[in-house]
């Protein structure tokens, strides 16, 4: 089936040949300007919408055509003429290109996994990473959600986190996400298989030394594929991040940022050296109650300028609404409840309440990581690092979908712009996957992933919550 229309060439104004031209190859594909009724018709066209993405900004009165995975034209309504299937009339609404969450567990609590994916779509989510899983589990979850006609975001996914010894999700003091990387040898082993499997990324976590990471960057280059990580703890942000794509949660940032950074990291060393037989997130998580908020303290401006000034090209993920549980408190919305209602019911009692999942009321008071959290991202964001949108979900009272809109809200409350902030839920996934020629923006030859809103997102970024409609992969979804 091919989809039919025309560009009025009146009067031609700067703006209209540039768009003429950019859709002559179609016309010419179509054969014909005017539609010819008997045919039968495909597609979708989004008429009269005010058109908002972070590479264009605002553009009013605008026309959207879609013909299968793909935005065919985008131009002003009162100039375009289409027969397509399905009609929708955007006055008075907003169209925004497909959100990412950049950072999602599909298979950490599997009492979410079934649900997730229909919920990432509900909320408007129609692109996730999946940003660690075993493969067994995790890949037979995307080979659902990307069978034909599923209900599902596109996913791209890491497969396990790939650790030192020992590993810190390790199946008995948390759930089993990582594996254990001995050496430079299985490193390189590792991400030949990985690549085998089918992963899209790579995830390095932070119990991997030195030398295992170098291999791993090496033969992730090898197979070109980026590279999402944890700074390790044994590594500095500014001797690991700039070998790979994204970090994730401002981990140990707050470490070189330190004017004590030497101290930290030789202690940090030497607990290492002498604790390699005890639980990893047991030790993971000493250390970081031991140096996180010291060094944070110990922040010195011009070295953090230092350390920012080696992340222009490394977007970080900082999971701001994780890290800001505490000054964010998510259960507090008028909202939750009814998102809640949402959830499987099994854990559906354990986030209700005051209290949700056991959070303690003593943590939800410290908001001093929190503060630290805004400060650090609206430091990167002046210092040209560029910051991407995710949200750990389901981890600590992370609704699938819905707590995508609590990032976007938590990065305009850090400083980014409400299109800055779309940006990051658009724009910077794009380039983490070399795909921003296809996906990000709403123009000619980009992917059919689109969130019709019934209000502006730039006058308060709340309003990516107002969702109207959602078009994943070509397709109007269901989403009431
Ligand atoms: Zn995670």
């Amino acid at each position: 089936m091919e989809m039919r229309f025309c560009l009025s060439v009146s009067a031609p104004t700067g703006g209209r040949s540039r768009l003429a031209a950019a859709c002559l190859p179609l016309l010419l594909a179509a054969g014909a300007c005017a539609p010819a009724p008997e045919a039968p018709q495909s597609g979708i066209a989004i008429s009269n919408v005010t058109v908002i993405d972070a590479l264009s900004g605002e553009r009013p009165g605008q026309t959207v055509l879609i013909e299968g995975d793909r935005i065919q034209l985008v131009g002003p309504s009162d100039e375009i003429f289409f027969g397509v299937t399905e009609q929708i009339d955007g006055t008075g609404k907003f169209l925004i290109p497909g959100l990412w969450d950049m950072h999602v567990h599909l298979t950490f609590d599997e009492r979410f996994t079934p649900t997730m994916p229909e919920m990432f779509i509900r909320y408007g989510i129609t692109s996730v990473r999946d940003t660690g899983g075993l493969m067994a589990k995790v890949a037979p979850v995307v080979e659902r959600m990307r069978a034909q006609g599923a209900i599902a975001p596109r996913v791209f996914f890491s497969g396990p986190l790939l650790d030192g010894v020992p590993v810190v999700y390790d199946g008995i003091d948390a759930p089993e996400i990582g594996v254990p990387t001995l050496d430079a040898l299985a490193a390189r082993a590792r991400v030949t298989e990985l690549k085998a499997q089918g992963v899209d990324f790579i995830k390095i976590y932070e119990m991997v030394n030195p030398e295992v990471f170098a291999a791993l960057v090496e033969a992730a280059a090898a197979h070109d594929l980026p590279i999402a990580a944890h700074v390790p703890l044994s590594m500095r942000a500014s001797t690991a991040g700039p070998h790979v794509n994204s970090m994730e949660h401002l981990r140990n940032v707050e470490l070189d940022c330190a004017g004590n950074a030497e101290t930290l990291l030789q202690t940090r060393l030497e607990e290492l050296a002498a604790r390699r037989d005890s639980s990893g997130m047991m030790l993971r998580t000493a250390l970081h109650n031991l140096q996180r908020m010291n060094a944070v303290a110990a922040l010195d401006e011009e070295r953090c300028a230092g350390v920012l000034a080696t992340l222009r090209n490394t977007i970080q993920v900082p999971t701001a609404r994780l890290n800001a549980l505490s000054m964010f408190p998510v259960f507090q919305r008028n909202d939750w409840a009814a998102a809640v209602a949402g959830i499987p019911q099994a854990l559906r009692e354990q986030w209700s309440g005051p209290s949700p999942s056991g959070i303690p009321a003593a943590v939800q008071r410290d908001t001093s990581y929190a503060q630290y959290t805004l400060d650090m991202i609206a430091r990167m964001h002046e210092a040209g690092v560029p910051i991407g949108a995710g949200t750990d979900t389901p981890i600590a009272l992370a609704i699938p979908g819905y707590s995508l809109h609590s990032e976007l809200e938590v990065l305009v409350a850090a400083g980014l712009t409400p299109l800055e902030a779309l940006g990051a839920a658009t724009v910077q996934p794009a380039k983490f996957f070399s795909l921003e020629d296809e996906m990000g923006a709403i123009a000619p030859g980009m992917r059919a992933d689109l969130v019709l809103l019934d209000a502006n997102p730039l006058a308060d970024i709340a309003n990516t919550r107002t969702i109207n409609r959602v078009i994943a992969r070509g397709r109007l979804m269901p989403v009431h």
